[in-house]
This record gives C-alpha cells, sequence and structure tokens, in this order.
C-alpha cells in the first residue's frame, strides 16, 4: 500500500517536472507569449465590484489571464499607470445601422470606449451582416429584427389588423430573421405603441422561443405613459420574456418627477417575476424627426404624401385643430423647446440649432406651427428635431436604479456630420463617467461601468462579453478617471470624447494613445437563434 503512494507521488512529481520543463520552454528569451499586456492599471471587471490591481495578458482576441504579469511576456505593452481598465461599453440602442456601412472606423462610438453597438429596426438581416463584413467595422454589432418593418412588408401601410394568414407570415419572417442571428424584437418609436396586440403578441413568442428579448421604445414617453408601460408590462406576462425598455424617462414640464411612478411600477412587477429592465440616455434632451409632433393618424401616413398634403390649408387646420398635437408639441418641450438640427437647402441653414420659435421670429412669422409645416414642405421632410423635455433630477434618479443600463439612442459618426444633432453620439458613455461620477458623484465609478458593461452584455445574454474575466473575448477600454469627458455639447456637438486613451476591441487595438489605428476587428455578435433555436448555444461568431 506504502509502496504504491510513494510510486504515486513519484510519477506526479515528475509529470509536475516535464510540465514545468514545458513551460519553461515558452517562456520569453525564445519569444513572447501574448500579443498584448496592459500593465499598472486599476481594473474595474464590470461585475460592479471595487477595483483592484492587475495586469491583463491577451492572445488571439480574448483575455487569457488576470493577474501579477511580467510585461517582458508582451508583444505589445500598454502601461495604464494612473488609468481604470475596464470591459468594452456596450450599448443597447443605437442607429448605427447605416452609419457603420458608411464609415467602418465608427469614431464617436469606438472613441468613448464602446466596442458593441445593438443596432436595427430592420426586416432583413443576412444582406446587412454581409455588407458589413466585407467593409468591416472597427466594433462589433449585434441587430434586431423590427416589427413594423415585417407588417410593412406583409400588411403595407393599411391600418388594420392583420388576417391569420399574414400573422403567419408574419412568424415566419421573425423566424427567419432570428436564425440569420437576430438579438431580439425591438420595437420602433410609433405614437401610440402597438395597436394590435395579437400580431404583436405572435411575433414576440417566436422571438421569445429562440431566445430573445423583446426591446421596445414605449409609444408615449408623456400623457400617455401608464398605458404604453402597460402594453410593454402585458408582453412580459403573455410571453414569459424579458422585456427592456428604451431610454426610460417621462417627458414634458408638466411630467416631471412622474418617472418615479413608473420606475416603482416596474419594480412592482419584478418583485411578482417579470423581468422588465430599462436603459436611459444621460441627458434632458431627446432626438427624432418632427414627424412625432403630429397626431398619430399623420405619423401612421406614408412621409411623401404627408409632405405633400401639408402644402394644403385644410390639412394643416385638421391638425392643429387635433389635441393630439398640442399635447405632443408640449411633450416636445414646446416651440421654444423643438430644435431643427439639419437643413439642406442654403437658405435654411442658418435655422440649425435654433428652436422654432426662433425660426418664426426669423421668419416673422407669428405662428410657430406654420413655421414648421412651411419648413418640412420647403425641405421636403420631416426635419430631425432634438427636444429639451426632461428634468435634470429625473435623468438622476432614473440613472441610480440598478436594472438600468447606459444607452446612447445615438449613431457611431465621425465628425464629418452635417448640422447641430444631438450630441449624445460623441458623448453618451463619458458623460456618464465625467459628469455624472466624477463631478456629480450620481454613481460609483464601479456601478457606472456595470451599468455599460456586464447588465446590458445580461439583457444580451452574452457568456463571454461584458466582464474583464479570463476567457472572455478581449474588448477593453483604458480611460483616465480624472479627465474622461464628453466635450460634445448641443451648440458644438461634433467633438469626441476626451479621456479614453486606449480601445480594444477582440484584442486588436482601435484607439492608440487617442489616435484611431485604422484596424477593424469587429465581429457580428449573432443571438443565439442563429441556425436554428437552441443549436447553437449564444456566443461570438465571426
Ligand atoms: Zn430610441
Amino acid at each position: 500500500m506504502r509502496k504504491g503512494i510513494t510510486a504515486g507521488i513519484w510519477s506526479l512529481m515528475s509529470t509536475l517536472f516535464l510540465l514545468q520543463i514545458t513551460s519553461a520552454a515558452e517562456r520569453p528569451n525564445r519569444g513572447v507569449s501574448y500579443d498584448v499586456v496592459i500593465t499598472n492599471g486599476k481594473v474595474i471587471d464590470g461585475s460592479g465590484n471595487p477595483w483592484f490591481h492587475a495586469d491583463l495578458a491577451i492572445k488571439s482576441g480574448k483575455i487569457v489571464k488576470i493577474g501579477k504579469l511580467d510585461p517582458k511576456f508582451g508583444k505589445r505593452v500598454i502601461d495604464a499607470k494612473g488609468m481604470t481598465v475596464s470591459p468594452g461599453f456596450i450599448d443597447l440602442h443605437t442607429h448605427t445601422d447605416l452609419p457603420a456601412l458608411a464609415d467602418g472606423n465608427v469614431e464617436s462610438k469606438v472613441r468613448q470606449g464602446v466596442t458593441l453597438d445593438v443596432i436595427g429596426e430592420s426586416s432583413t438581416l443576412d444582406g446587412y451582416f454581409r455588407r458589413l463584413n466585407k467593409k468591416g467595422s472597427s466594433m462589433n454589432i449585434a441587430s434586431s429584427v423590427s416589427p413594423q418593418q415585417i407588417r410593412k412588408v406583409v400588411v403595407g401601410f393599411d391600418d388594420r389588423p392583420a388576417s391569420a394568414a399574414e400573422i403567419e407570415k408574419m412568424k415566419q419572417l421573425v423566424a427567419q430573421a432570428m436564425e440569420e442571428g437576430a438579438v431580439n424584437l425591438s420595437t420602433a418609436f410609433t405614437g401610440g405603441g402597438y395597436k394590435y396586440a395579437d400580431e404583436m403578441i405572435a411575433m414576440a413568442k417566436v422571438v421569445a422561443k429562440y431566445g430573445g428579448y423583446y426591446g421596445t421604445h414605449l409609444g408615449g414617453e408623456g400623457e400617455q405613459i401608464n398605458e404604453e408601460l402597460d402594453k410593454a408590462i402585458r408582453i412580459a406576462e403573455e410571453t414569459g420574456m424579458p422585456v427592456h425598455i428604451y431610454h426610460i424617462k417621462v417627458r414634458g414640464k408638466n411630467n416631471f418627477g412622474k418617472v418615479k411612478d413608473v420606475i416603482k411600477k416596474i419594480e412592482a412587477v419584478r418583485a411578482r417575476g417579470l423581468d422588465v429592465t430599462a436603459n436611459q440616455y444621460p441627458y434632458t434632451a431627446m432626438q427624432h424627426p418632427w414627424t412625432r409632433l403630429f397626431p398619430t393618424w399623420v405619423q401612421g401616413m406614408p412621409r411623401k404624401e404627408a409632405i405633400s398634403k401639408l402644402k394644403d390649408r385644410a390639412f394643416r387646420d385638421k391638425i392643429k385643430a387635433d389635441h393630439e398635437f398640442a399635447e405632443y408639441v408640449s411633450e416636445h418641450g414646446g416651440w421654444e423647446g423643438i430644435v431643427g438640427t439639419v437643413f439642406t437647402k442654403p437658405a435654411n441653414k442658418q435655422f440649425e440649432g435654433k428652436t422654432i420659435l426662433e425660426m418664426s421670429k426669423l421668419r416673422n412669422q407669428s405662428d410657430p406651427a406654420e413655421t414648421c409645416f412651411d419648413l418640412i414642405v420647403d425641405e421636403g421632410a420631416f426635419i430631425n428635431g432634438v427636444h429639451h423635455t426632461m428634468s435634470e433630477d429625473d435623468v438622476k434618479f432614473v440613472m441610480q436604479v440598478p436594472w438600468v443600463s447606459i444607452a446612447s439612442d445615438g449613431s457611431a459618426v465621425n465628425l464629418k456630420e452635417p448640422g447641430k444633432p444631438h450630441p449624445r453620439s460623441y458623448g453618451t458613455n463619458v458623460r456618464v463617467l465625467g459628469k455624472y461620477v466624477r463631478e456629480e458623484k450620481v454613481l460609483t465609478l464601479e456601478d457606472a461601468v456595470r451599468k455599460m458593461t456586464s447588465l446590458p452584455a445580461q439583457t444580451l445574454r452574452l457568456k463571454d462579453r461584458g466582464l474583464l474575466k479570463e476567457g472572455y473575448w478581449a474588448d477593453v477600454v483604458i480611460f483616465d478617471p480624472a479627465t474622461v469627458s464628453d466635450p460634445a455639447t448641443y451648440e458644438n456637438p461634433q467633438q469626441y470624447a476626451k479621456g479614453v486613451p486606449f480601445v480594444l476591441v477582440n484584442g486588436t487595438v482601435v484607439i492608440d494613445n487617442g489616435n484611431h489605428t485604422g484596424a477593424r476587428p469587429g465581429k457580428v455578435i449573432y443571438g443565439q437563434g442563429k441556425n436554428g433555436a437552441g443549436k447553437q448555444s449564444r456566443g461570438s461568431v465571426s
């Protein structure tokens, strides 16, 4: 017996000895072991835990070691002394679809440390992903499928419930999008939210089967907030699937403070087991086209038709007589809070960044509504608007809710973006880290990072991103907590983030000492329904 044990110990020792030789053979002098080593930083791992000192080793796109490391093992060494090292930021609500194809460097986002954008309120994904992969992107991209786009494909613009056969067709198209790799069903912003519950629930159930979630704009973020919130909760109730609400808020001066009741209501449904979460952008203004100022019957019309009818006196008067028009204008900040961002006609350029009230004065018009109609007709488009309509206190209150993540509702753009767009595309994440963490102490740094990393990763059910963890993809941000900030303002929005010297995407350095390297290591992040429900576990496939 004793002999057996001794022999066992000897064999174990010789195995260890052999292992030692093998690992010694891999050591430096004969070559470096890691692609990148990040040393001397304070690590915030994304979980919400306090920072700790550690080095990070990256190889073949993944984090392979976190701990004490000798820098000489790295082909590239980044000294992060005085810096915070965190996971790349994940943005659950963006409009990066077309901008990523136009400029794959996706600078306004990646310069803030964003390494994954969720895009898409479209109906087909395959072609988009192919184009994206061909052009390359400096960040990872995941996509949603839009029930409204699917409805347009199947039913067109008719405002009527879909037939049983049409609902079947919708379900098929949703299933196809999920198998092409969509991560969720994402409802676009339409006044009044979904009208036909049967078809929305039918489509949502398909997404639930594929492990996706229901991402939703509430159909009213002002007076109708309660009914619209109930519609979202109903989806959670009837499908059992996670529901994620985009940019939760209650807008309009008359409604300041009411967002507390909305949060309370969601807390109550969470307490009875419904998986409802939300996101938020850290600004008191929103951005979307002036279309949303109009009564829902106008919003539902084909754009061209609505614009051409706006020339008619009777059509204008009908709009002005509709209580929804007054209500929506007020919820958007009133004529003194609604700004035009971009105009195409040279004569109208002077109005960029101005409120409709200011424009009406410049045009010597007494009724700002007429100014609004005239300019839409003149431009041949529903002008894009920034709307100053929230309270700063409400923004801070929502930011402290544990299940609310940070998302921009912006796009990955560059400095050539015209006009005076909302600064959120350039500043969302760094604004939270600078203004709300460092200056106003609304959040701890660790909690702010959690809300941009592991929390959105959990909504996406990602198993290999959103944390700094061995075996995870090396999406890494190195920022200076003392200087990180958002120079982008409403008056001068086209300014990149400050205080983010290094960003790595899938282990490749994209922002290097504050400069974009031109590298495009981004991958398409597919939902777990890719190629059939349950066939493949959630993960990243390039
Ligand atoms: Zn949105």
